[in-house]
Order: C-alpha cells, then sequence, then structure tokens
C-alpha cells in the first residue's frame, strides 16, 4: 500500500487528499449525483447507448472472484485489453508505473476501494457490492464518452505528456503537487499515479506551452543526496550538535564584566564572579543585556545558533546558507494543451522526425521577438506565416487517428519548402513559419507554392487556412502565439 499524503498545515498552498465517503467522487465539479439507466439512454447518440449497454471493466486477476458479478459488465483482467473502466481492487503506486506503461487506456476513469490511489480514482467506494459498482459505473458513463472522444493514447514518446493532459481536461482539474512525506522529494502528483518522473513531464508540458505552472512551495535540498526529507535544526556553530542552552547574560557596570547568569548566581543573589561585588539593583549595579547559547556537546559559546538541516536519507548535514531550493509548481492546462489532444499528438519536431529550421514553439517565439526590433531598425524585410488546419473538417474525413499523420505530412511539405534562415515550429493544429529577407511578393509564391502542394499531396483534401504577417504585424501574431 501507499501511503495517504498528510494533510498540510492550515494556510498552505499544498491540496489536501480528498476524503474517503461512501460514495465519493473525485471529480472538480464536486457532482455526486448518480445518473439512472434513463438519464444514461438520453444523454447520448444511439451508438453510445448501444456501446454502454455493456461496461467493459479491468480489474486484477487475482481480485475477480472478490467482486461481485454487476449486471451488463464485463471484466477483462488483461491491461492490454480494450477496457471503459479501471476497477483498482489493489492497486498500489508500483504495480501501477508497470500497468500505466503499457495499457491501453491509461486516462480511464477508475473506481477505487480506498482513498490510497488519491486523486486517480474518480470514485472510492467503500464497499464493492453489485448495486455499488453499478451505481459508479453509471455515473462515469459521460467521462467513458469525453474519453472516446478523444484520439487514443499510444505506446509512443508522447504517452506519458498526453496523458497529463488528457487527465487536466478530462476530470476538469489541474494537475496539482501534493505532500508525498514517503516519496525523497516529498512532493508529488499523485493524479499521475504511475507516471515515471511527473515533474519533468510536467515541465515539458509547461515548455511546450500546453500547460501553465503555479507556484506551489520551495523545498530545501540535501546537499549530498538532493533529498528533500530534512529536518531543520539550530546547532553548534562548531560541532554542529543541537544540544544547545540558552542563557540569560549578565553585566556587572562598575567592572564592565559580562557573562552567563548562573555564574553570578549565589546563596545571597548575585555576585560578580570577577570583583567579588554583590549585585543588588537591576539598571544601577548591573543589566541583563541578552542571551548567549552555549553548546552542550562542546562546551562553545555564541551569540546566534547556525540553522542547518540533517537530511533524514542520508544523514549528512547542510548549513541552511548553503541548501539548494527546488520551486514545486502545480499544473493548469491551456486551450494549445487542449488543442493537442485533440490531435493525439504533441508538437515536438525534431524528436521523431528531425526538420530543417525547426524549433520548439517556445524558441520560435523567443526568436520572432527578438528578430522584429532588429529587422525594423535595419529597416530590413521580415514576413511570418502560419497554415492552420481545419481539425473539424478532418476529423470527419479521416477520424483522429489518421489526423496526426495528415498533419505531420503537411508539415513535412511545409519544411520542404524553407531555405537556410528560414524557421519553423509546430502549432498543436498545424505549422508557423518565419521568412527573414524575403519580399512581400516573394513571400506570397512561397505560401502558395506551398499550399498548392499540399492540396496535390494530401488525400483526402484538408482545409487550410494561411495567414501571413508583415513585420509591423508580427507582434499581433506573437501575442496569438502566446
Ligand atoms: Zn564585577
Ligand atoms: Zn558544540
Ligand atoms: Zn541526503
Amino acid at each position: 500500500m501507499i501511503s495517504v499524503p498528510q494533510e498540510m498545515a492550515s494556510g498552505s498552498k499544498l491540496a489536501a487528499p480528498a476524503p474517503e465517503l461512501d460514495f465519493a467522487t473525485n471529480s472538480a465539479n464536486g457532482d455526486t449525483s448518480l445518473l439512472t439507466d434513463g438519464h444514461r439512454a438520453r444523454s447520448g447518440p444511439d451508438q453510445h447507448a448501444a456501446r454502454e449497454s455493456v461496461a467493459r471493466c479491468l480489474i486484477d486477476r487475482e481480485f475477480i472472484e472478490h467482486v461481485p458479478q454487476v449486471e451488463r459488465t464485463a471484466y477483462v483482467c488483461d491491461p492490454d485489453d480494450a477496457y471503459d473502466i479501471i476497477i483498482a481492487a489493489s492497486a498500489t503506486a508500483h504495480t501501477y508505473a508497470d500497468f500505466i506503461a503499457r495499457c491501453s487506456n491509461p486516462a480511464a476513469p477508475m473506481i477505487a476501494f480506498s482513498g490510497a490511489l488519491g486523486p486517480r480514482a474518480d470514485v472510492v467506494l467503500r464497499d464493492a457490492s453489485a448495486s455499488s459498482i453499478s451505481a459508479a459505473i453509471s455515473h462515469l458513463q459521460p467521462l467513458v464518452r469525453a474519453l472516446a472522444a478523444l484520439p487514443p493514447i499510444t505506446r509512443s514518446i508522447d504517452r506519458y505528456g498526453l496523458l497529463a493532459l488528457c487527465l487536466a481536461y478530462t476530470r476538469e482539474c489541474s494537475i496539482d503537487a501534493r505532500w508525498q512525506p514517503h516519496d525523497r522529494r516529498l512532493i508529488g502528483y499523485p493524479m499521475l499515479l504511475g507516471i515515471d518522473n511527473p515533474r519533468s513531464v510536467l515541465e515539458e508540458m509547461s515548455e511546450a506551452g500546453l500547460m501553465r505552472r503555479r507556484f506551489a512551495e520551495r523545498l530545501y535540498l540535501c546537499g549530498r543526496c538532493n533529498s528533500s526529507r530534512v529536518h531543520v535544526r539550530e546547532v553548534c556553530v562548531s560541532c554542529k550538535s543541537s544540544y544547545l542552552h540558552e542563557h540569560q547574560l549578565i553585566h556587572h557596570y562598575r567592572c564592565a564584566f559580562q557573562a552567563p547568569q548562573q555564574q553570578f548566581e549565589t546563596a545571597n543573589g548575585y555576585t560578580c564572579p570577577k570583583c567579588g561585588k554583590r549585585l543588588r539593583h537591576y539598571g544601577v549595579d548591573y543589566d541583563k543585556p541578552g542571551v548567549i547559547v552555549t553548546c552542550g556537546s562542546c562546551g562553545d559559546h555564541f551569540a546566534e545558533p547556525q540553522v542547518g538541516f540533517t537530511c533524514l536519507d542520508c544523514n549528512s548535514y547542510t548549513a541552511g546558507d548553503h541548501a539548494d531550493q527546488l520551486d514545486w509548481y502545480h499544473y493548469d492546462l491551456l486551450p494549445d494543451g487542449v488543442a493537442t489532444l485533440r490531435v493525439g499528438q504533441l508538437p515536438h519536431p525534431g524528436i521523431e522526425e528531425p526538420m530543417t529550421g525547426a524549433c520548439s514553439l517556445r524558441d520560435f517565439r523567443l526568436y520572432l521577438s527578438r528578430a522584429v526590433p532588429a529587422a525594423t531598425r535595419h529597416r530590413r524585410p521580415l514576413i511570418a506565416w502560419k497554415a492552420n488546419l481545419d481539425f473539424g473538417d478532418l476529423r470527419e474525413q479521416v477520424g483522429p487517428r489518421a489526423m496526426a499523420e495528415t498533419c505531420r505530412l503537411v508539415r513535412d511539405l511545409v519544411v520542404q519548402t524553407l531555405d537556410e534562415g528560414d524557421l519553423v515550429a509546430a502549432l498543436p493544429t498545424g505549422v508557423v513559419v518565419c521568412l527573414p529577407e524575403r519580399t512581400r511578393a516573394n513571400a506570397d509564391i512561397i505560401v502558395h507554392g506551398t499550399l498548392e502542394k499540399i492540396s496535390e499531396t494530401v488525400k483526402p483534401r484538408v482545409k487550410i487556412s494561411a495567414t501571413l504577417y508583415e513585420r509591423d504585424q508580427i507582434s499581433s501574431l506573437l501575442q496569438e502565439l502566446n
């Protein structure tokens, strides 16, 4: 079992785990109403009703005997098989990593029987009765349909990124950082259960402009092993022991001697150990100018202890002013993330198929934002153009799977028209090109030639809208790309 994240202290920006209820949903809108069969039949087209007539539920083979048979439900045990819903009778974090890597439907709605799976469980049932399972399956039908409308998440290099986008989109939530005391990083993303290193996946989505990050927490790191499971301590500046005592200082005015109070304490009150005089009146004979810290281990004394961290994982000590920090974020889905999800492929040219002059959208934006003022200053031409595929039309013609393929073909054709110095970046629904040092007439010829080539080559015919931006209009393109 993985441990349930601990609730944060009040005022924290990190989310606490969802409470476990008899019938709890983790949906962002908190809708716990159960749909009846009648609602379900009316809520979608006939084909959906037909498909829903049997819900295929994935369940761990060793638990299948403990889960009752439910009407109009078929249990499958092989994660490679097609299924609509996951019944997580046993799932633990480590079995999950393997499961997510190979299963056919990693974003499927999940019914769990405990809060251990955190926000990734869409429904938490306290009892595994046929009626409660049946109610949960009915309740999850809108989610099943929402997922069926998206391209499948295949076993490609994009799998984890698409899965993160898909969970945020279909669950209408951000991917939140939460405390995970069992993890040496101390913070994790339980919504991305089973994804190895979810932070880097989310950072990639943020760099690609598909998600926006929102500050969650700043953690200190062990200087030796990078663990954030560190214990903060006040220690002796000499020997790093935390066995410290604070003492009041006494200052004898007459002889100017100053020492911890216990050195002045005698049976008849305070006596100065240096000059032997009695100290009678506070403010007349002596005062107490502050405290001193003494170390019970080495005897050293100092005004301020050092603050530092002891690592709970490797036991080494890191001084506070030398400790590295790591910022953690929550991640919100952006419209480009939704568009990418509908395409079923992440916009990262250069990883799967290297493209000449291709760069990330982020680099493209950066380049343009610097090129425009430079070109204006030197009165040089600068032209950009953008092609957007009509995805609604394309989906109707070729379906979601072939859509990504068509999009890639269009991008390849655009890349073939590039010259040295030209730059291209993939958009979720098309491509954007920068043509430095070209006149408007020259750019028109290039754009028309490219569109002609696309209409000759790409079958079925795709509807493409192309927009051309001259130097002074590029700022509006940059706004669109942000
Ligand atoms: Zn004295
Ligand atoms: Zn010491
Ligand atoms: Zn350490």
